[in-house]
C-alpha cells in the first residue's frame, strides 16, 4: 500500500497538467487525423474531454484488483471516494446503493415509469499485473500516464474507460437539468473479473425478484476494431451475445509403482492422449450463427470474398475452412477448446497414480455445456474421468439479442454520432461479461465500449501495456451522452 500511495501522488499532479496542455495545444476544432489528436465531438467540449482523461488517470492510479479471495476494502473505499469527489452531481441527483460490499447501483428515475428501464454497466475491478511483467510496460501499470497519444494503465480499456465515460456523461447532462424518459440504472460491479457473483449477479437476482424489466442493457465487450479481417476498414463491433465459459477436468487414474516397469500408457500418457484427442476433434462449426456479421462483411468487402459471403448456401463449407485457418476467426464459428492446465506425477522414477488436465471451452451460442461434455466423453474414450468445474447457471450461452430492436438501433446510432462513417457489425464475444446475468430480464443486451483499437492491441487487455487513445476522450463521453439523450428526455 505505502509504495503505491507515494508513487501515485507524485504521478497524479504531473498527469493532470500534461493532459490539459496536450489537449489545449491540439483542441482547435481540427478534425482528428492522428492518434494524438482529440476528436471534436458535438456536445462535448474540451473541458469534458480533459476531465475524462484526468478522472480516468486518477481511477487507474487506485489499483482495484480483484481476486477469488476477494478485494481490498480500503482500496475500493478509496475508489468510491474518488467517484464521490469527481461526480458530485451524480451522487446528489441519483440514489446510490452498495451491493455485496462494493458494487455500486445508481438509480436515475425517469419521467415515465411505464417505459422499460435501461441499464448501463461497467466494472471497477481490474485483473492483476502478472508478476515479472511489470518491466514490459512503457509506462507504469498504475500510473495513468499520458504519453505518445495514449493514456496508459491497467483498466484503461477494461473497464475504467467506460466507467468514467458513463459518469462524465451523466454528470454533464444533470448539470443541464436533463431528465431521462426511462429510468436509467448505472451498475458499477466490483468483482466482474472473478465472475460477478457478489456484484452484478446479486443485482440481477434482485431485479428478477422485484419484476424489473429492462428495455436495454449495455455493457463492455465490443469496440471499434481495425484488422479483424484483413483488408476491411475498422468495424464497430457491437456484442449481441457472448460465448459461455466452461472448464472441464479430465483425469486418468492408474496403479502406482516403480517407473522401471511401466504400462504401455501411464496416467500422464493417457491424459496427454485425451487432450490431443480433444484438440484433434474440434466441435462442429456453425456458420449460421455468424450470418448477421458475415452479411455486414459481404456489404463492405469487394471481390471474390464478397461473392462467397453473399452465397453461403453453396460457399458455406469453403468459408468455414477459410475462417478456421486463424484462431480469432475460427473462434467465431465454433465452440473452442483450450487445454490450459496439466498436472500429474511427483517423481520421475515413480509411476503417477493420477494425472489431470483442465480444458477451457468457450461455448458458441446454440451449443450447450451438456453438449460439450457429451462431445468430450465421446472423443476421450473409456478410462478417462470427465468432470465439469463450477457447472452453474451461466454455463450455457444465453440467446442472442436482436439487431432489429430499438435498443440495438440506439447503440448503433450513438456509435455513428462519435465514429461517423464506421461500419457497425453485430458480434459474438469470445469472453464473458457481467451482462449475461441480465439476459433473462432484458429485451436486448449489448456489449460495446466507445474505444478504438486494433486486433493486435486486444492482447493488452489483461496483458501488458493496456492503454486507450487520447483521441477517444471526447468520443467516450460523447457516446454515452448520445445514447442517453436518444432514449428520450428533456430539456
Ligand atoms: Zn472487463
Amino acid at each position: 500500500m505505502t509504495s503505491r500511495k507515494k508513487a501515485g501522488l507524485a504521478v497524479g499532479v504531473g498527469v493532470g497538467a500534461a493532459a490539459a496542455t496536450a489537449l489545449r495545444r491540439r483542441w482547435r476544432g481540427r478534425s482528428e487525423s492522428t492518434s494524438t489528436e482529440v476528436a471534436a465531438i458535438p456536445g462535448i467540449d474540451q473541458a469534458a474531454a480533459t476531465r475524462f482523461l484526468d478522472n480516468l488517470a486518477a481511477a487507474i492510479r487506485i489499483p482495484t484488483v480483484s481476486s477469488i479471495d476477494g478485494v481490498d476494502p480500503v482500496v475500493f473505499g478509496e475508489f468510491r471516494a474518488l467517484l464521490e469527489k469527481s461526480y458530485p452531481g451524480v451522487h446528489a441527483g441519483l440514489s446510490r446503493e452498495i451491493i455485496g460490499d462494493h458494487t455500486l447501483l445508481f438509480t436515475w428515475p425517469g419521467s415515465d415509469a411505464t417505459e422499460p428501464a435501461v441499464l448501463l454497466m461497467a466494472h471497477q475491478d481490474v485483473v492483476p499485473v502478472e508478476p515479472g511483467t511489470e518491466a514490459g510496460w512503457d509506462h507504469g501499470p498504475f500510473s495513468g500516464a499520458v504519453a505518445d497519444g495514449y493514456l496508459w494503465g491497467r483498466g484503461a480499456m477494461d473497464d475504467k474507460g467506460s466507467l468514467i465515460g458513463v459518469l462524465e456523461a451523466v454528470e454533464g447532462l444533470l448539470a443541464e437539468g436533463f431528465v431521462p424518459t426511462p429510468t436509467i440504472y448505472l451498475l458499477l460491479g466490483h468483482d466482474e473479473e472473478v465472475g460477478g457473483e457478489k456484484g452484478a449477479a446479486a443485482v440481477a437476482e434482485r431485479f428478477a425478484r422485484e419484476g424489473v424489466r429492462l428495455g436495454l442493457v449495455l455493457d463492455e465487450g465490443g469496440a471499434v476494431v481495425s484488422g479483424v479481417i484483413p483488408g476491411v476498414p475498422p468495424l464497430a463491433l457491437i456484442g449481441v451475445g457472448e460465448k459461455a465459459s466452461l472448464d472441464v477436468e479430465i483425469t486418468a487414474v492408474a496403479e502406482g509403482g516403480h517407473s522401471s516397469m511401466p504400462p504401455a500408457h501411464t496416467a500422464v500418457g493417457r491424459v496427454a492422449g485425451a487432450v490431443r484427442a480433444i484438440e484433434d476433434h474440434p466441435m462442429g462449426a456453425r456458420l449460421a450463427v455468424q450470418r448477421p456479421f458475415l452479411e455486414v462483411l459481404a456489404r463492405i468487402m469487394g471481390g471474390g470474398r464478397a461473392v462467397l459471403l453473399r452465397n453461403l448456401g453453396w460457399s458455406g463449407p469453403m468459408v468455414e475452412r477459410m475462417l478456421a485457418r486463424a484462431p480469432h476467426t475460427n473462434a467465431l464459428i465454433r465452440t473452442t477448446a483450450a487445454a490450459t492446465v496439466i498436472r500429474g506425477g511427483v517423481k520421475s522414477n515413480v509411476l503417477p497414480q493420477e494425472a489431470t488436465a483442465i480444458v477451457n471451452f468457450r461455448i458458441l451460442p446454440g451449443d450447450t455445456a451438456a453438449g460439450v461434455l457429451d462431445h468430450v466423453r465421446s472423443v476421450v474414450g473409456d478410462g478417462i474421468r470427465v468432470r465439469p468445474i463450477d457447472f452453474g447457471k451461466t454455463s450455457d450461452p444465453g440467446p442472442l439479442s436482436s439487431i432489429e430492436s430499438p435498443g440495438f438501433r440506439s447503440v448503433a446510432n450513438a456509435v455513428g454520432e462519435v465514429f461517423p462513417g464506421v461500419t457497425v457489425a453485430p458480434w459474438i464475444l469470445m469472453g464473458a461479461t457481467d451482462s449475461r446475468y441480465f439476459v433473462p430480464i432484458a429485451d436486448g443486451v449489448y456489449r460495446f465500449a466507445p474505444l478504438s483499437t486494433s486486433l493486435g492491441d486486444l492482447s493488452r487487455i489483461h496483458g501488458t501495456g493496456e492503454r486507450i487513445a487520447v483521441a477517444d476522450a471526447g468520443r467516450v463521453v460523447g457516446f454515452y451522452r448520445a445514447l442517453v439523450t436518444s432514449l428520450g428526455g428533456k430539456p
